[in-house]
């Protein structure tokens, strides 16, 4: 088999809508990125979908570049690191989703049930959804922090979200900061729908452009995330919320994340 280069696979249609209209919106340098090595391309070109207006990636990472990218943890994602601030930081998610999970009607008698974190990255959050009782599962593409996480004591998988066959059997799915190093979003959160028991409901935090905070930062040229590496898409609250309706979502609640700068926090549940 011939080698390939690590590079980018141009996105042809718009990830989210297939609209082949794609208007070139800005380029940045991403050689100041942590995970950046001099094999991959050394900067970011970021386009607008003229059907949708969803602002993402010109392509995502070919199987060399992700090998290459995927070969060293970020600092501050190995699991069990930060342990007991990211605990505080986590609690205050947890519980509103414990709360929403109890407002559903048929989920009346029992408080908790299976949570599924997707991208477990650290496993502050699952630290702190087992101490509510939860069951916990993560899965993560780096297989040394499932190993960490194994060793924690945690049930813990080495794999995509698509790869998990067990329908309607998760009570609370959460992507953390996951959603935008999708290389195609929709058929992840589809699939998580079918994942989720009747009721069930998705925790999704993503970083959000439609703010004043993101616009001051482009103002001041100093907005990291258009170096951003790892991420394919910049999503609005809007564009998030259009698209967690077409994969069989309802958007329940929306709150600031205190984790990372522009991001917003939102619950949803399957309907
Ligand atoms: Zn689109």
């Amino acid at each position: 088999m011939a080698e390939i280069e690590p590079g980018r696979i141009a996105y042809a249609a718009c990830p989210l809508c297939g609209d082949a209209a794609i208007l070139d919106l800005l380029e940045a340098d991403c050689t100041q990125h942590l995970l950046y090595q001099a094999a991959l391309p050394a900067s970011i070109g970021w386009c607008r979908c003229h059907g949708c207006g969803h602002v993402f990636a010109e392509g995502y990472f070919n199987r060399a570049a992700e090998q290459l990218i995927f070969a060293a943890t970020p600092p501050g994602q190995e699991p069990g690191e930060d342990v007991e601030r990211q605990r505080g930081l986590w609690a205050e998610v947890v519980e509103r989703v414990t709360a929403q999970l109890n407002t559903a009607p048929a989920r009346a008698a029992a408080a908790t049930g299976r949570w599924l974190d997707v991208g477990f990255g650290n496993g502050s959050l699952i630290f702190t959804a087992a101490e509510w009782g939860y069951q916990t599962l993560g899965i993560d593409l780096r297989a040394a922090s499932v190993a960490k996480l194994q060793a924690l004591g945690f049930d813990a998988r080495a794999c995509n979200i698509s790869d998990l066959d067990e329908p309607g059997t998760f009570q609370v799915i959460s992507l953390a900061d996951v959603i935008e190093h999708m290389p195609f979003p929709r058929q992840p959160l589809e699939h998580a729908a079918n994942l989720l028991a009747p009721q069930g409901l998705l925790f999704v935090s993503t970083p959000n452009m439609d703010t004043a905070v993101w616009k001051a930062l482009d103002a001041q040229q100093a907005n990291p995330y258009w170096g951003e590496l790892e991420h394919y898409h910049c999503f609005s609250r809007t564009r998030l919320y259009a698209l967690l309706e077409d994969c069989g979502f309802e958007a329940l609640h929306y709150a600031v994340s205190p984790r990372y700068r522009c991001g917003m926090d939102v619950i949803a549940r399957k309907r």
